[in-house]
């Protein structure tokens, strides 16, 4: 059976990875977003707990987080689950080994120089929202979209400083994780440069 955490910076692709091992095996995805957002249609206490923090723009503290998380495990992940953005620092990760042991830890490894070439190269339309890369998928007229003529911006969460941040904290959270992981022998370390199919072979050999 797999219960499997994939684990890696934006732009690392693990979503993607996640949902072709989804298909392949056929398990459910649990991430932290699509969870808490699932819950809060659930209209008891924890839901409403989970509504006024999602609501008021908070990040869901770890206890709210770890309860629901357990809760799904329990629920839908008796055959096996892929953890996608959970567990994202180490009072998780402790909380979910009490809850169940995972069998494949996946770290999808990217520099952060790629990171932010493959962040900070995109796009976007204020208008129609459509997204172009500067290098993989440019407009045919440079910084104006297609569609509508529009000027193209970069996202205020797609600056080459913004992600600077985002990569620095992601590395100091999840280092704990990935060591925590390390010691109970069941990290693998994949390198996500390659293409997408690339990556997906790679991380079918570290499932065997
Ligand atoms: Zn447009």
């Amino acid at each position: 059976m797999y219960k499997i955490l994939l684990i890696g910076p934006q732009g690392s692709g693990k979503g993607t990875q996640a949902q072709i091992l989804a298909e392949k095996f056929n398990l459910p995805i649990f991430s932290t977003g699509n969870i808490l957002r699932q819950r809060i249609k659930q209209d008891d206490e924890l839901g409403k707990e989970v509504g006024s923090v999602i609501n008021a723009g908070h990040l869901a503290p770890d206890d709210l987080v770890n309860k629901i998380i357990a809760e799904k495990i329990k629920a839908d992940g008796q055959n096996g689950y892929i953890l996608d953005g959970y567990p994202r620092n180490l009072k998780q990760t402790e909380f979910l080994d009490g809850v169940d042991k995972l069998t494949h830890v996946l770290e999808i490894d990217l520099p952060d120089d790629e990171a932010i070439r493959r962040i900070g190269g995109r796009r976007t339309c204020p208008k129609c929202q459509a997204v172009y890369h500067i290098e993989y998928n440019p407009p045919k007229v440079g910084g104006i979209c297609d569609h509508d003529g529009e000027a193209l911006i970069i996202r205020e969460d797609e600056t080459e400083e913004a992600l600077k941040k985002r990569l620095a904290t992601y590395h100091q959270a999840t280092e704990p994780v990935i060591d925590f992981y390390k010691r109970q022998g069941v990290h693998k370390q994949i390198d996500g440069r390659p293409a997408i199919e690339r990556v997906a072979e790679e991380v079918m050999e570290n499932l065997k």
